[in-house]
């Protein structure tokens, strides 16, 4: 194919798209495309009124954004209410919760990156510890491999749940869905919903 027939071919791909797919592509995983389907998908969201938000979001995936921008978006997170107990009176962070659990030759290693205040962000850590040091050990060989690493993880992420500022799991959860909350920044139904995930 030609170039041109490429695009054209990008072209009726968006075009056959029902909105919701489009819109979740848009702002969940359009990171890396080119200038040109850019172009493309930014035609196909106004053609179809979707908002202006949406083409922000897939631009937010594929330029580089100046600290004080990226800044403004972990503001936005904390400000938010508490998925686990629905409290805002503090602001939120997020921690890494590693959690084993072995049954003799299986063993489950779940990692998660958990949105919450400070309190519950604590709970969940210590939830993830003492699930681990019950139940990681007993797997051969892999709960035994894997326990000590969960619990380690556990204990780093833990020191973190109660930093004054936006902490580097909050970072890395804002940089991960960047395109989401750039699209929604002024929607917090929507963004509490991108949280509580
Ligand atoms: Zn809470």
């Amino acid at each position: 194919m030609n170039p041109q027939e490429d695009l054209q071919f990008v072209k009726q791909t968006y075009e056959r798209m029902s909105d919701e797919e489009l819109v979740r592509i848009s702002t969940t995983d359009a990171q890396g495309f080119t200038p040109e389907t850019q172009e493309i998908v930014k035609a196909e969201v106004q053609k179809r009124g979707l908002g202006a938000n949406i083409v922000d979001g897939m631009k937010a995936q594929n330029k580089p954004m100046s600290a004080d921008d990226f800044d403004a978006l972990g503001n936005l997170a904390r400000g938010l209410d508490c998925p686990a107990c629905g409290s805002s009176a503090q602001p939120l962070n997020a921690t890494l919760t590693a959690e084993v659990q072995s049954y003799i030759f299986l063993t489950r290693y779940n990692k998660k990156l958990k949105v919450a205040c400070p309190d519950c962000l604590d709970k969940a850590s210590n939830k993830a510890l003492l699930t681990t040091a019950l139940l990681g050990w007993w797997g051969i060989p892999w709960g035994l491999i894997r326990t000590p690493v969960a619990l380690y993880r556990n204990f780093k992420s833990k020191q973190s749940n109660r930093l004054e500022e936006t902490n580097n799991y909050l970072r890395a959860f804002v940089l991960a869905r960047v395109g989401l909350f750039e699209a929604y920044k002024h929607n917090k139904e929507k963004l509490q919903q991108i949280i509580s995930k």
